[in-house]
């Protein structure tokens, strides 16, 4: 027999309240479907803009409600219970899949106006909307509309709104591209939605499971196409989704590293192996090496890291630089291994910037905790390289011993070396985030 619950009442009555609001509210604006999500971290920043560099202007707490309106370089512009907008990190979040995709695009449809602190009359005027503006309309109540305005959000009488039919999420358009690096793809959420496409509005093909293996296929912006264990192929949220070489994010108090996106570059690769051992190794082994313990650490940390390179591939000069700005990375790490002419000429560790003020600060903080390793440390020194160069993020690049130095390669190729550095990029990232 079926009993409803005083929980189902409560929805069915709800849900009712809301189709008749709706429907007594002009019918051509529909209301955005908005995801709220749940803090889960005990901490998370919320910032002025989508990126570290923006002011905290509040912080959340767990079991904190917050309304996704929409995202940018994996970041989320929020609604809090308060009504201010901000921005969170989204790797901080635990969430299956968010999109803006559902806010809906309107057009004023009347001259001057008034766009109103909150959704009332004598409310403070925060400016005036011209006839035709394009607005988007993020959440509505009580005959008014809540849009963004300014960066932030305001409210406008939804009366004064013409709902616009909108074409298609335009995420759909983003044309495929294959990371050769990415082999699988392992979900760390559980009922993610397959979609048809590399957008909340495709069509959902399935609800995989938290720890589902995926084939890798390519990646449309924001997407993961992949394909299943039982061959069904589709898109899922790359939040969602960790590549087969990264360890799993972890859920941390807010702390500036934790909201830090870093590029880290294992130097050379593939065709390139970069400068000689005496033993006949190459540089482009142990960068390659030390980048993957480097990145445990700081995803550990909670921070956002990315790699130029995840195994021994070739990666041409320009595409690193590249990867730093598609990311908006907050800190380049490019690694590498000197060498000398001769063998046993030279040794210890060099930190190199390019820019004074962009790089030279991050040299300094990293630099200084180098001091730890057991090899000299040769101090901060300007180096004209091309991943320093033609780089639009803070960057260095670490020459972390010579390899040809029959000392030095003794530490380099050593497990204990490579996680000081590790321990070392760790701390100094802390320090210079603060
Ligand atoms: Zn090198």
């Amino acid at each position: 027999m079926f009993r409803p619950t005083k929980k189902l009442i409560g929805l069915v009555l709800l849900l009712s309240l809301i189709f008749a609001g709706s429907s007594l509210a002009r019918p051509t604006v529909t209301h955005a479907r908005q995801e709220t999500i749940t803090v889960t971290a005990n901490t998370v920043n919320v910032r002025m803009g989508p990126g570290l560099a923006y002011d905290t202007m509040a912080q959340l707490k767990k079991g904190d409600k917050i309304t996704v309106i929409t995202q940018k370089n994996s970041w989320y512009q929020v609604r809090l219970s308060s009504d201010k907008i901000g921005w969170v990190a989204s790797w901080l979040l635990k969430n299956t899949e968010i999109s803006s995709a559902t806010n809906t695009e309107g057009t004023i449809n009347t001259a001057n106006v008034l766009a109103k602190e909150n959704p009332a009359d004598d409310s403070d005027t925060l400016g005036t909307l011209q006839q035709n503006a394009t607005v988007t309309v993020v959440y509505e109540k009580t005959g008014w509309s809540q849009i963004l305005f300014k960066k932030t959000v305001a409210w406008v009488k939804s009366a004064y709104i013409t709902e616009k039919k909108t074409s298609d999420n335009t995420t759909e358009n983003i044309q495929p591209t294959v990371d050769s690096s990415i082999k699988s793809l392992t979900l760390h959420d559980d009922n993610v939605k397959l979609r048809s496409s590399p957008s909340i509005g495709g069509h959902i093909k399935a609800t995989l499971s938290k720890k589902s293996q995926l084939t890798y296929l390519a990646t449309a912006g924001d997407w993961y196409k992949v394909q299943t264990k039982d061959g069904k192929t589709g898109y899922v949220a790359n939040w969602t989704a960790t590549p087969s070489t990264s360890n799993k994010p972890v859920t941390t108090n807010a702390n500036d590293l934790a909201e830090a996106t870093i590029v880290l570059d294992a130097g050379h690769g593939g065709n390139d192996s970069g400068a000689l051992s005496q033993k006949k190794t190459y540089e482009k082994t142990f960068t390659l090496q030390i980048v993957k313990k480097v990145a445990a650490k700081l995803r550990q940390g909670g921070a956002h890291v990315v790699l130029t390179r995840k195994s021994d591939k070739y990666v041409g000069l320009s595409p690193r630089p590249a990867l730093a700005k598609k990311v908006h990375a907050d800190a380049f790490i490019s690694i590498h291994l000197d060498s000398s002419p001769e063998n046993n000429q030279a040794s210890g560790t060099t930190t190199y910037y390019y820019g004074k003020s962009k790089d030279k600060p991050l040299a300094n903080a990293l630099n200084k905790q180098l001091d730890h390793l057991p090899l000299d440390n040769r101090g901060v020194e300007f180096g004209n390289f091309l991943v320093l160069r033609d780089n639009k993020q803070p960057a260095v690049l670490l020459e972390l011993g010579y390899i040809n130095d029959s000392n030095d390669y003794k530490h380099i190729h050593s497990s204990s070396y490579q996680t000081e550095i590790a321990n070392d990029i760790y701390k100094g990232l802390t320090r210079y985030f603060k």
